[in-house]
Parts: C-alpha cells; sequence; structure tokens
C-alpha cells in the first residue's frame, strides 16, 4: 500500500501523524549538504547563520550560505555533476581561486576551501577585521531520520529482515524507494539470507539487490561476504549507486558490506558482545 490509502489504514491503527514541515529543514533542497557551525562573528556576538557545505570526495562541491534576512538563501554550484553549470550563485558573486571558493557579499568575503574534518573558511568583514576557521560537520543537526534496517537470526533458524526510512530529500512526490520493495530493500528466506539496504533506493530496486543476494547463495556456490561483494562493491559501484547492507545468513554468519565511506552498524550474536562501528570495513 502506499499514498493516501496507506496513510488512512496506518492512521486506523493509531500510527502517530508528523505534519509535512516536520521533515522540511534548510538543507533538505540539497540533500547531499552538510550542516556547518555556524561561523563565527567578529568580536563576539551571535555567529552568522548556519553555513551549509558539500564536500565530496576531498573536493568543495557547493556551498550554501543562509543569509541573515530570512529570504537570503545563497547557494553556490560548482559541481556539474549535481547539475550546477560552473561557479553559479543565486544571490552573491563567488569565484574560484585554485582551491578556494570566495564568495563576496555586502563588504563581506568569505574564501572556502576543503580540508580534513571540514570546510576551512575564512571571513574579512567590511571594518578589515578577519575570522578564520574550520567549520566542522554538526551531526546533530544533519537530516532527520534516516534508514534504519535490522536483519536477525532466532534460536529455531527463523530468518527476519526488516527496513525503515525516509527516504531521500527532495524526492518526487509519489516516490517508492527500495526500503519496502521485498527483494529490492528487504528479503530474507530461511533457505539463505536475510539482508536490509540502505543507499540510493532507485539502483537497489533495478539491480533487486537483496533477492540478488539470496539468488546468488542460493543458486551459485558463493559465500555470503562474496555475494555482497560481487553486488555492493562491484556491480553497484560500476553503476554510481552508493550504500550497503546487513545481512545474516542461515548458519548465523553477519556480514556487512557498504561502497560508501562508512555506515552506521551494529551487531550481536550468542558468541559475541554487541558492537557498533562508523566508518572502515566491518565486521
Ligand atoms: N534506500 C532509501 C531510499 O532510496 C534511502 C536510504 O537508505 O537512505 O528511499
Amino acid at each position: 500500500m502506499a499514498g493516501p490509502a496507506a496513510d488512512a489504514h496506518l492512521l486506523s491503527l493509531g500510527a502517530a501523524e508528523a505534519t509535512p514541515d516536520w521533515f522540511v529543514h534548510a538543507g533538505a533542497a540539497f540533500p547531499d549538504l552538510v550542516l556547518l557551525a555556524d561561523l563565527p562573528r567578529p568580536g563576539g556576538g551571535p555567529p552568522f547563520a548556519g553555513a551549509w557545505a558539500g564536500v565530496l570526495g576531498g573536493r568543495l562541491n557547493h556551498a550554501l550560505i543562509l543569509g541573515e534576512e530570512p529570504e537570503a538563501v545563497i547557494a553556490i554550484g560548482i559541481n556539474p555533476d549535481l547539475g550546477f553549470e560552473a561557479a553559479e550563485t543565486l544571490r552573491l558573486r563567488s569565484r574560484r581561486l585554485n582551491d578556494y571558493l570566495i564568495v563576496e557579499t555586502g563588504g563581506f568575503r568569505i574564501a572556502y576551501r576543503a580540508a580534513a574534518g571540514g570546510l576551512e573558511a575564512r571571513l574579512a568583514t567590511p571594518a578589515g577585521e578577519v575570522v578564520e576557521g574550520l567549520l566542522r560537520p554538526r551531526p546533530d543537526l544533519l537530516r532527520r531520520g534516516g534508514t534504519v534496517g535490522a536483519v536477525a537470526r532466532d534460536r529455531c533458524g527463523d530468518l527476519a529482515a526488516a527496513s525503515s526510512t525516509g527516504g531521500f530529500g527532495s524526492k518526487l512526490s509519489g516516490r517508492v524507494g527500495d526500503t519496502p520493495l521485498i527483494g529490492a530493500g528487504t528479503y530474507a528466506d530461511n533457505r539463505t539470507v536475510a539482508i536490509s539496504t540502505t543507499g540510493h533506493g532507485e539502483y537497489f530496486i533495478r539491480h533487486t539487490v537483496a533477492a540478488q543476494i539470496a539468488g546468488r547463495l542460493r543458486f551459485g556456490d558463493e559465500t555470503l561476504a562474496e555475494a555482497l561483494r560481487h553486488v555492493i562493491v562491484d556491480e553497484l559501484s560500476e553503476v554510481g549507486g552508493d550504500g550497503g547492507v546487513i545481512a545474516v545468513d542461515a548458519s548465523g554468519r553477519v556480514e556487512i558490506a557498504f561502497n560508501t565511506d562508512g555506515m552506521v552498524r551494529g551487531w550481536t550474536t550468542d558468541r559475541l558482545p554487541p558492537q557498533t562501528m562508523t566508518g572502515g570495513h566491518a565486521p
């Protein structure tokens, strides 16, 4: 079920409802952006409003500065892959100088540069004061929600998978992602494996990721780790689909794979205490 009929059905079961504005926040139009710590104001006082930036692949891709007036939202894109032609600004002038993106407005001049751990910013005020600092991502202010998946094998050998998501920001109205589609984002079969996925749902649907992993185990001679690697690392990476999966197989083996820099994950078994990780490779 999807759409108004699904909403009505869930409400009749007593589900809590949120109004659309709960899901909307300043960065929603730019889902790849992270909200950085506010830019300090020289001489103290309240910091400049939140600065948003996207640093992908170690390169500054785009920046969005929320101006002081409510309507003064400024977007600067410098990544043609993301739909920007060039250093294009909506409200401000900007230019590239070597590694820097320089933005000028109302006598202020801000130079941004991608740096380890955030975005380096150097702000010069009309009075000639200079503030420098590293704008760090604020995980607490990132997108609300996100995707949560779980897979389990119980003592009787029954496998189960569950996934829940808010999908993507700026998604098309009516879009159904991979998460609720059995075989794409979620799948469990006692004969093989339980799978839950996160990532670019369109790719997980096209490649029937969860069912494909189970099929590789059932009809091929791959191990779970090999099947995950083939589907996530080889197949999805090749077409540009980012994401990962968590899996537990019929023997109780836990495997996790992703082709992104990290994925928040945790696991436990009757022999292993609970463990969690965000980056790196594991388990
Ligand atoms: N897979 C989800 C979707 O495409 C999003 C996510 O996992 O972040 O809707």
